[in-house]
């Protein structure tokens, strides 16, 4: 069976999933985020705005600007920091950028550091934005470590459109666990490795990671 498994970002790739005999080996791959996927897309949803944080009516034309207003908006009107934050995927704050989940992720893990400016390249972003960017992505790297105990770590930045990014607009920082096998895993192993946990557990695991690596 072919499938296309959206990536975010603009990562695509064709994923075939192998379905055994043996159906004490069969593996499912669970992508959860695709239904949502294809609920935003065909509704022309806002990009980045939660649909639990709609009552913000903005739209700025960016997913990460979009992410930032509408959560900000639902917390000034009196929602919890924590709520808005989980429905948005927002999972820490620091001073010039902030770190989300990524929608469509990867794998299980997958972040995105985001500076809170809108900026289109990597040369535009003032230096304590990127000293923090690296700061983050070693805290990433991590937090990452102790909840996902993955074999490596992809950390990447596509600028520009024919580079891959899909939001070309406002730069951001990938990272993401890996394990070995896992890019050909369909082919190479017998059993599937990774199952893509929810969004919502993501959350809550990389959310106390990072704050305990905070206070430690
Ligand atoms: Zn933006």
């Amino acid at each position: 069976m072919q499938a296309v498994w959206p990536l975010g970002d603009g990562w695509r790739r064709g994923v075939t999933i192998l379905e055994r005999t043996d159906s004490n080996c069969m593996d499912h791959l669970w992508t959860p985020w695709r239904y949502a996927y294809v609920t935003a897309a065909e509704t022309g949803t806002r990009a980045g705005v939660p649909h639990a944080l709609a009552a913000w009516a903005g739209d700025l034309g960016c997913v990460f600007c979009n992410l930032i207003a509408s959560i900000d908006f639902a917390i000034a009107g009196g929602m919890s920091a924590e709520n808005a934050e989980a429905a948005g995927g927002l999972v820490l704050r620091a001073v010039h950028c902030f770190i989300c989940l990524n929608a469509f992720p990867y794998t299980s893990g997958h972040v995105m550091i985001v500076p809170y400016t809108h900026l289109d390249h990597l040369a535009a972003l003032p230096a304590a934005t990127g000293h923090e960017m690296i700061e983050l992505a070693q805290l990433t790297e991590r937090a990452l470590d102790r909840v996902y105990m993955p074999h490596g770590f992809n950390f990447g930045m596509n600028v520009g459109q024919s580079a891959g990014a899909g939001v070309a607009g406002h730069i951001h920082l990938h990272a993401m666990p890996r394990w070995t096998g896992d890019t050909s895993f369909i082919t190479t192993v017998a059993e599937t490795r990774i199952l893509p946990e929810d969004l919502e557990a993501t959350w809550r695991r990389l959310r106390a990671a990072f704050a305990a690596l905070k206070t430690s």
